[in-house]
């Protein structure tokens, strides 16, 4: 009701591994010392959280979980147009008897964020957003000793070889970039497929697009809700008219939208060019951008020419392609014949513009300790 996703996807993603994110790293809060033997890991102090509105509950246990596990306090901002999840969670948070204060969640526009970061108190920034609000941060931050990291946006390529399971292919492409309405960082946004089985894999991802329900999210058919705000919405609509004016082909599934509310039809562009803005810059939408490619070495070079590298998707049947393919992508997370899935005990992050430092796993510990 907050945000406006798919309730199927907020039962069966967002809450369970909300909670497995704060079950991890309750495991890890008394075995500090042993996780980083003879580096004597200290506390912070007091952590500053930034978070944006695509997944406010596990954005939020992103954040605080691993923070409060390494004996921080933290301060929580959420997005204005989620802050109803985070007050839930805070109101789940004293009901667990957190000591007054140990978690603090404060709502409030881009300007409480940047009261946050320029806040002398505050030992540490965690971020997650848009690239541009990132690097205005990190300028703040130059010169300071706050330690920081930053999660910003993503440009993905899905990769689907000829070997591909090509069933199996178009449900990860599906849910690479309509999972959530396309608001995710990590979203399949450019799909490279190999040329010689482009027909028939369009072919059947339409078929797939056709099926997709977009509509009420509360109803538990629904495969896309809607789109977060009406500002998301324009700037969306906004690179649906950049594409098709940069001579994309544009198809969008015959789907009926709901007349009250923000909604996009799942939409796809077929013959863009690598310099096509729509291949460049990150929408935070449902559309996605089909480019073709011969061989593997071809792949791996358009995948990597964007300013981002959060992550990236391989599909195909030979062992050692997904090796030399994923070796050679620059991203922070590859997955292999399937995408969009998470797990606390994996590092998520980006290379490039996509941000600095990473979070899950045990390397989502470091960002809240000092050493020595
Ligand atoms: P956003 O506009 O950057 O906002 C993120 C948060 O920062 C919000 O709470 C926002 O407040 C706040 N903020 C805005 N200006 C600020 C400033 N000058 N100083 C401090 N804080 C400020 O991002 P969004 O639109 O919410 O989210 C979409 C972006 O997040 C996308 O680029 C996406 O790729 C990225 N993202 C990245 C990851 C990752 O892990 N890498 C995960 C999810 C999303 P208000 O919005 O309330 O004004
Ligand atoms: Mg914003």
């Amino acid at each position: 009701m907050d945000g406006g996703k798919a309730i199927r996807e907020s039962r069966d993603v967002d809450v369970p591994l909300a909670a497995a994110h704060f079950f991890y790293y309750a495991g890890w809060a008394d075995k500090l010392q042993y996780a980083f033997a003879g580096r004597n890991p200290k506390s912070l102090g007091v952590a500053g959280q930034i978070i944006p509105w695509n997944f406010p509950l596990l954005m939020a246990a992103w954040k605080i979980a691993p923070a409060l596990a390494c004996g921080n306090t933290v301060v929580l901002k959420p997005a204005e147009t989620t802050s109803l999840t985070a007050m839930k969670l805070a109101e789940i948070i004293q009901d667990c008897d957190l000591p007054p204060g140990v978690v603090n969640i404060i709502s409030g526009a881009g300007a409480t964020g940047a009261a946050i970061v320029n806040h002398p108190g505050i030992n540490k920034i965690a971020f997650t957003g848009w690239t541009d609000v990132g690097k205005i941060i990190q300028r703040a931050l130059a010169g300071t000793d706050k330690k920081y990291t930053l999660e910003l946006g993503g440009k993905a390529a899905n990769i689907v070889f000829e070997d591909a399971a090509i069933d199996q292919a178009v449900e990860g492409i599906v849910n690479g970039i309509f999972f959530n309405q396309g608001h995710v960082c990590c979203a399949g946004s450019r799909l490279f497929v190999q040329e010689n089985i482009k027909d028939t894999l369009l072919k059947k991802l339409k078929d797939r697009m056709d099926t997709l329900i977009v509509g009420d999210p509360l109803d538990k058919n629904t495969d896309i809700g809607a789109i977060n705000s009406k500002e998301q919405l324009k700037k969306i609509q906004n690179y649906i008219k950049i594409g098709t004016n940069e001579g994309g082909n544009c198809y969008q599934s015959n789907c009926v939208l709901p007349t009250k509310g923000f909604w996009c039809k799942p939409t796809l562009f077929m013959d863009v060019a690598q310099s096509s803005r729509i291949v460049q810059e990150e929408i935070f939408g449902p559309v996605l951008a089909v480019q073709t490619f011969r061989t593997a070495e071809e792949a791996i070079e358009k995948a990597n020419n964007t300013p981002f590298g959060l992550s990236s998707g391989v599909w195909t049947d030979k062992g050692s392609k997904i090796f030399k393919v994923t070796s050679k992508i620059r991203a922070g997370v590859v997955w292999a014949n399937t995408y969009n899935k998470f797990d606390p005990t994996s590092p998520f992050g980006g290379y490039k513009e996509s941000g600095v430092g990473r979070e899950g796993g045990m390397h989502g510990l470091d960002a809240y300790l000092k050493f020595n």
